[in-house]
């Protein structure tokens, strides 16, 4: 007889709740697993005085930082993707992140002036990398990188090739928002700015990554309006358009997190555009004015679960 029993285990670790779910009861297997994650969570991690992204910042102007050669081939890969002309991803946001507070106690709209000066200190092109001594080095005094957007897809995919290695054929993990699969499972996905249950709708993938970006996961309102945890390093205040939400579907949940960014800084119709010319990675956009886009309706298995929603086709 199979067993199609699901257990459930569950941590708070990187400030965020963590689910592990596997298809036999193995406390061992789940306690490993989120010890790697803490393990990660310890090298890449900005919200403690030490790490060694913080090496990195805390020699800012001063000197480069040898790292070990995971953390910089995840800053090399962040480094590349900041570097894409127009890109709303940016490694170095970190002095805007900390002066924004977003998420954080002590949160308020910054001057407009403070921003100003913060945003000349998040010249992706102002980490300097190299790859013979595996180090970092930051040019000016105050430089501060952030790994916040890709820490957790890289860490997931982490988890996924240790559960491959244990010979685990079906498991999903998921880093508050960041969801990876071994095997089939139907995945919810979550209706902004409503109670932590609704669903919007649910989409079934097969050993894929699932991430979400969505201004409804952080963010605090002041003057009648809502300031949410992305972004746009261009202007220095949060990306400021149609989408509230952008689900990346892939195969490594690392592309998965650097393209939620992207693609909310491109928007619908540039980010449907941009995904013509790449066949691994889907995306489902999620509007202010309830539209769901699918960038790939034969591609993607979704089914909606909100009639408040209408689901439209990214061809159409
Ligand atoms: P995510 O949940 O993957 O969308 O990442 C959001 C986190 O990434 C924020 O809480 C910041 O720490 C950081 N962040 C915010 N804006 C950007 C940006 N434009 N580029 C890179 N990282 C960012
Ligand atoms: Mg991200």
């Amino acid at each position: 007889m199979s067993d199609n029993r699901v257990y459930s285990y569950s941590a708070v670790l990187m400030g965020s709740p963590i689910l592990l779910k596997l298809c036999s009861h193995d406390e061992a297997m789940a306690s490993r697993v989120f010890q790697l994650i803490k393990r990660y969570e310890d090298l890449l991690t900005v919200n403690r005085a030490e790490s060694q992204v913080m090496d990195i910042n805390h020699a800012a102007g001063r000197h480069p930082v040898t790292v070990s050669r995971p953390v910089f081939q995840l800053i090399q890969c962040a480094k590349a993707a900041s570097m894409v002309r127009d890109s709303a991803f940016n490694l170095a946001i970190g002095p805007l992140v900390k002066l924004w507070r977003i998420g954080f106690h002590g949160h308020s709209v910054p001057d407009a002036a403070d921003i100003r000066a913060r945003l000349a200190l998040t010249r992706p092109q102002e980490v300097i990398l190299d790859e013979t001594t595996c180090s970092v080095f930051l040019q000016q005094p105050g430089m501060e990188l952030d790994l916040g957007a890709i820490a957790k897809g890289y860490i997931a995919d982490r988890v996924r090739d240790y559960l491959r290695q244990q010979q685990v054929e079906k498991a999903l993990i998921n880093l508050g928002g960041n969801v990876h699969t071994l095997g089939e499972w139907a995945i919810g996905l979550k209706k902004p700015f409503a109670d932590a249950q609704a669903l919007i709708g649910s989409l079934t993938v097969n050993g894929q990554s699932v991430v979400t970006s969505g201004t409804y996961e952080r963010y605090f309102e002041q003057d009648g309006k809502r300031w949410h945890h992305i972004l746009d390093p261009r202007s220095g205040y949060p990306l400021d358009n149609e989408l509230d939400s952008v689900t990346v579907i892939s195969t490594d949940s690392l592309d998965g997190d650097i393209w939620t960014t992207l693609l909310f800084g491109l928007g619908v119709e540039k980010g449907c555009a941009a995904l013509r010319q790449r066949q691994d990675i889907d995306a489902i956009f999620v509007t202010k004015n309830r539209d769901i886009i699918l960038s790939s309706p034969q591609r993607l298995r979704f089914a909606p679960l909100d009639s408040g929603y209408q689901v439209i086709d990214c061809t159409a």
